[in-house]
């Protein structure tokens, strides 16, 4: 099988009185990421690594955020976007691993809802959808609590 892998990895600021939405999950507190779109930073991380798997260039290319298409819009339809697109040139996609670096709030009550929200709108199975929280032990942007960040890894297979 003809496999091919992809890296991703997004940075929002974080802003007093914004919702805050990861991983396609609206989640309880004070503050959200400044963003043209919702400022979903794990599905952001996780469309460039599907485009840089399939050699498709990024999110900024396909959806760029001087457009007023995507002001405010939600990233699942981005992400839903990307998956259709992978699956127009050919490549399913194999698993997804993604990493979200922030300090408070705690994210692993949020985890499964993510990765249930993720792998329905890529069409795959939720046990192909890794998503993992972290803090950086209150070191760098993150641990500031001025911003948050997600990286993310994707394998992809041609069909
Ligand atoms: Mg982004």
């Amino acid at each position: 099988m003809n496999f091919r892998i992809g890296y991703g990895y997004d940075v929002h600021a974080l802003g007093e009185g914004l919702r805050l939405v990861i991983g396609g999950v609206e989640i309880p507190h004070t503050k959200g990421c400044i963003a043209h779109s919702d400022g979903d930073v794990a599905i952001h991380a996780l469309c460039d690594a599907l485009l840089g798997a399939a050699a498709l260039g990024d999110i900024g290319l396909h959806f760029p955020d001087t457009s007023d298409d995507y002001a405010g819009i939600d990233s699942k339809i981005l992400l839903a976007r990307v998956a259709m697109l992978l699956h127009e040139k050919g490549y399913g996609i194999g698993n997804v691993d993604c990493t979200i670096s922030m300090q408070r709030p705690k994210l692993r009550p949020h985890i499964d809802a993510m990765r249930e929200v993720l792998a329905r709108t890529m069409g795959i199975e939720v046990d192909c959808v890794s998503v993992k929280a972290t803090t950086t032990e209150r070191l760098g942007f993150e641990g500031r609590e001025e911003g948050v960040s997600a990286s993310a890894v994707a394998l992809i297979y041609k069909m």
